[in-house]
């Protein structure tokens, strides 16, 4: 179930994923001073009207992360209320207790995922839910504590597809640094055809490759999977994909568009 937002670009007016350089030399290095761009979207045919409603969680400040500690007003220990320094020894912007002292630190979350491979088909949900409500999507969600990834992309597509699948290998990690989030998307298989759409979902269904509604995804993370998948369809061979999700520097908070998917890595 991934409720929380994700709206970095839908992809509405995401027409075309092109491939720039060959990402198999690529290194990693500071986004900050030397991107290494490997696949770019091409924002060009974007329309305002396909702004997700409802769901514009992005900044006001280019420089905002979602980690924004300044947002965290009170301690989730103690309840008391937090000042925001930077503690000795560390770098960053904390927000701390006044009362028990303890730290609120950050982390991003997981989502994990399933691309249920079925006969030439993908498995695809429709959204029942904010953000994105009626957009279509691979099952996936925030990983649990307790569980592992894989078995937190199961259980993500049973909960929102009915689907009992068998995880088949990892697929693609990717990293959305600015809402501090890191997808990890596994292929699968189905046990068998009885699925159905769970209560966040409208519809769930087996997509021929050449028939995915990429005019009507609801993530720029699983538009980029999908892409990434056809691409190695295309060419025989099903490779493990790293890469970052990145706002373009520089652009409006409001560009649903302007994204990039940098240090591309794959075997
Ligand atoms: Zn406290």
């Amino acid at each position: 179930m991934l409720k929380a937002v994700q709206i970095l670009c839908c992809s509405s007016g995401l027409t075309r994923l092109t491939k720039t350089r060959n990402s198999s030399t690529v290194k990693l290095s500071t986004f900050s001073t030397s991107p290494r761009k490997t696949l770019c979207f091409n924002p060009t045919r974007m329309s305002s009207s396909s702004s997700l409603p409802g769901s514009d969680p992005l900044p006001k400040s280019p420089t905002f992360v979602s980690g924004d500690v300044r947002k965290i007003k009170f301690c989730q220990w103690c309840g008391g209320p937090t000042k925001h320094e930077i503690p000795d020894g560390e770098e960053k912007l904390r927000a701390i207790c006044t009362r028990c002292a303890k730290i609120a630190y950050q982390n991003p979350k997981m989502v994990v995922g399933c691309l249920v491979e079925h006969e030439g088909k993908v498995l695809l949900c429709k959204r029942n839910i904010q953000p994105s409500h009626g957009l279509w999507t691979l099952p996936a969600g925030y990983l649990e504590v307790g569980e592992s990834a894989a078995e937190g992309a199961m259980r993500e597509t049973w909960e929102e597809a009915g689907a009992s699948v068998e995880v088949v290998s990892p697929f693609a990690q990717l990293d959305i640094p600015l809402i501090g989030q890191t997808y990890v998307i596994f292929l699968a298989k189905l046990k068998n055809l009885d699925f159905a759409p769970g209560p966040e979902s409208l519809e769930c269904r087996l997509f021929a490759l050449d028939e995915i509604p990429f005019d009507s995804l609801a993530f720029s993370s699983i538009y980029v999977t999908l892409n990434l998948y056809l691409e190695d369809v295309k060419k025989g061979k099903i490779k493990f994909h790293y890469g970052t999700i990145n706002k373009r520097p520089g652009s409006s908070p409001s560009d649903i568009r302007a994204f990039s998917l940098d240090y591309h890595l794959q075997p």
